[in-house]
């Protein structure tokens, strides 16, 4: 198998302009008046945004964020735009969800192009869902703009591959904590133990001894790897290992900083070969 690039790819050459001024050029889509844009800003690096998030920012009224956006990804927000906090803290109850949502409406309904700015992945664990849902009933136009999610991007740099021919064909995605704060009840932890030989978890560092506990009696080892990456993709990522018959220990004792990342399984072997971030390439701000 040839590893370079496709024939009809080499020797090409842009003639177009470049950089932000080709950006400027290209066919986004408008941003309307009295529509919302739930957009996904990514794990936290700046370039890890998608283009359609930057042009939002280009083309917003007011921009509505969440505790897990990055203030340097705020500094692309073109300036004059209206900056908005709605951020939540993790493991509490959300009685303001309702407030954010009908706030996203009332802005939209008072013709304002309003950029919902959220950390990673609006539809993954980013209650997403649940705001377009009152949008879509309050009949306010949006759209969704995906963005790279912690569970595999964050992942990516602490060189761990979510999916790897050699460890996990599946790969499951869970939360450490439900809408009340406790660890989630209605997650099987017997069948996720034996479903998925990665485990990735959100919001999963504050109950990870109780959940290690019930993986382990739903039949996983306890020398199984655990992972926590804490800030992943910023330049202050923490990446702390244990094993799952410790996890709970070593996060009493360690306190490990979050928002953090916790991966169950053999993934994490390759971190000793492909660990790429912590070579010295952090020192870019951009990513
Ligand atoms: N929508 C987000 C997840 C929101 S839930 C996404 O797709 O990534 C909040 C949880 O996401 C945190 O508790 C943490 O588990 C994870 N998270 C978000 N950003 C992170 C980061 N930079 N590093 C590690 N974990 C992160």
């Amino acid at each position: 198998m040839s590893l370079g690039p496709p024939k009809s790819a080499q020797g090409f050459h842009h003639e177009a302009a470049s950089g932000f001024a080709r950006l400027d050029a290209e066919a986004f889509p408008v941003f309307h008046e009295g529509w919302v844009w739930l957009v996904g800003a990514g794990p936290g690096a700046p370039g890890l945004m998608s283009l359609l998030c930057y042009h939002a920012m280009q083309n917003c009224d007011v921009v509505v964020y969440d505790a897990l956006v990055n203030p340097d990804i705020l500094r692309w927000v073109k300036s004059g735009v209206v900056l908005e906090y709605a951020g939540k803290r993790g493991g509490k109850p959300s009685p303001v969800q309702q407030e954010i949502s009908y706030r996203l409406i009332e802005l939209a309904r008072a013709g304002k192009r309003v950029l919902r700015l959220k950390g990673g992945d609006p539809f993954m664990f980013g209650r997403g869902g649940e705001e377009s849902q009152y949008l879509a009933e309050a009949q306010i136009p949006f759209r969704i703009v995906p963005g790279i999610t912690a569970g595999v991007g964050g992942l990516a740099y602490a060189g761990i591959p979510v999916t790897h021919r050699d460890t996990n064909h599946s790969v499951i995605f869970l939360t450490g904590h439900d809408a009340t704060g406790k660890m989630p009840a209605s997650v099987n932890w017997q069948a996720v133990a034996k479903a998925s030989p990665v485990i990735v978890m959100y919001m999963a560092v504050k109950h990870l001894g109780e959940i290690a506990q019930a993986l382990i009696e739903g039949g996983r080892t306890p020398d199984d790897p655990v992972t926590i990456v804490s800030n992943a993709s910023l330049p202050h990522q923490v990446v702390n290992a244990t094993v799952l018959g410790q996890a709970g220990s070593f996060v009493a004792e360690n306190d490990p900083p979050t928002p953090a990342i916790v991966v169950v399984g053999h993934a994490s072997d390759w971190r000793g070969m492909l660990d790429w971030y912590s070579q010295g390439l952090r020192e870019n701000p951009i990513g």
